[in-house]
């Protein structure tokens, strides 16, 4: 594999980054200096829907594989960090209703991040994806200064994830349910058009950020609106969830239709930036998922849309930062490495 040689001490340690995702796993090494020994994405099948137990197994394969890769000793090893898709609870309890990724009965109130501590003899510190992406996203962006700023991050994908980071560190909750961004209400005035119906959440929500900037928000509310607006447009030839996958593509090439649907999204965006600006003002505004990797032209398009949506008084604007979220596929494991380094050697 592509990656430079390291050099390491004998006193030298390391922590282990482990994302497990609906398909696959994917695993780092992170130093005690904060190098991550690895630059590309090291995966190995989930098997989630085969049970907690195979699944267990396959993140204890993905941790014995990458030390391998690495030639890390595992002796260097001082702790596992995770991350998972939730809804969980702060310590990694799979929610007891289940969950997208964790069908099965067995997965309802499973407690991932014990049994892999016990299956590994290592401590494993827990988030979720959109809290671990958050914090590597600030960790990223802020470096050495992490501790001295807070952020906020707002991930778009077939939902809307992300995480609230607070001097460097997550914001977690009681019960483990911060940064559930997707989920907060915000007010529609000025992001519906006249006569558009109220979006509807999975949650049981009307006119959440999920509901309007998400996969899911566009086949279900967004798109199915702008198509009759837009009763010329070959979309509206394709089954829905097609035509959702297929707008992006339309929005790099400028496409009327396409833009008025991203256009909405960082609108809903910005009024959930500006909730934030109100309750933590963070010096750091990010924003990741699919778009992150569409055409520069595009994603900056939709970043400055997102800030312009984004009400912050003139001393805020002086301060605060709007940035992508960089690595989008890497995040996870790479957040979930910088947990479990910050709790071995606390900022
Ligand atoms: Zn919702």
């Amino acid at each position: 594999m592509d990656q430079a040689e390291t050099v390491r001490t004998p006193s030298s340690w390391v922590v282990v980054g482990l994302d497990n995702g609906g398909t696959c796993n994917n695993a780092t090494v992170l130093d005690a200096t904060g190098q991550f020994l690895v630059n590309n994405l090291v995966e190995n099948p989930s098997r989630v829907l085969d049970g907690p137990e195979s699944a267990v197994e396959a993140l204890a394969d993905a941790f014995n594989g990458i030390l391998q890769l690495t030639s890390t000793p595992l002796s260097l090893v001082r702790a596992v960090g995770l991350d998972t898709p939730g809804p969980a609870s702060a310590h990694g309890v799979i929610s007891s209703k289940g969950a997208t990724n964790f069908n099965q009965v067995s997965w309802h109130g499973f407690d991932i991040r014990g049994a892999l501590e016990a299956r590994l003899g290592l401590p494993v510190v827990y988030n979720n994806d959109g809290n671990a992406a958050a914090l590597y996203a600030h960790h990223r962006h802020f470096g050495a200064a992490a501790p001295e700023h807070s952020s906020v991050s707002a991930i778009v994908g077939t939902g809307l994830g992300g995480g609230v980071v607070e001097a460097g560190q997550v914001v977690r909750g009681a019960a483990g349910m911060a940064g559930e961004l997707g989920h907060v209400q915000i007010p529609l005035h000025g992001v519906l058009e006249d006569g558009q119906p109220v979006p509807q959440c999975n949650c049981g929500f009307a006119g959440d950020v999920e509901s309007i900037a998400s996969l899911t928000g566009i086949k279900n509310n967004l798109l199915p609106y702008w198509l009759t607006r837009f009763p010329d447009h070959p979309l509206n030839d394709e089954p829905i969830a097609k035509a959702a996958k297929a707008l992006r593509g339309y929005g790099e090439k400028d496409d009327a239709l396409a833009l008025a649907v991203f256009g909405q999204q960082a609108k809903a965006i910005g009024k959930l930036f500006t909730i934030a600006a109100n309750f933590t003002d963070p010096s750091a505004y990010f924003l990741g998922g699919g778009v992150v990797e569409a055409e520069p032209h595009f994603r900056q398009w939709f970043l400055n849309s997102v800030r312009e949506a984004t009400a912050l008084r003139d001393e805020q604007k002086a301060v605060a930062t709007f940035a992508l979220v960089p690595d989008r596929d890497m995040a996870g494991a790479r957040g979930a490495a910088v947990a479990a380094l910050n709790q071995v050697s606390p900022l």
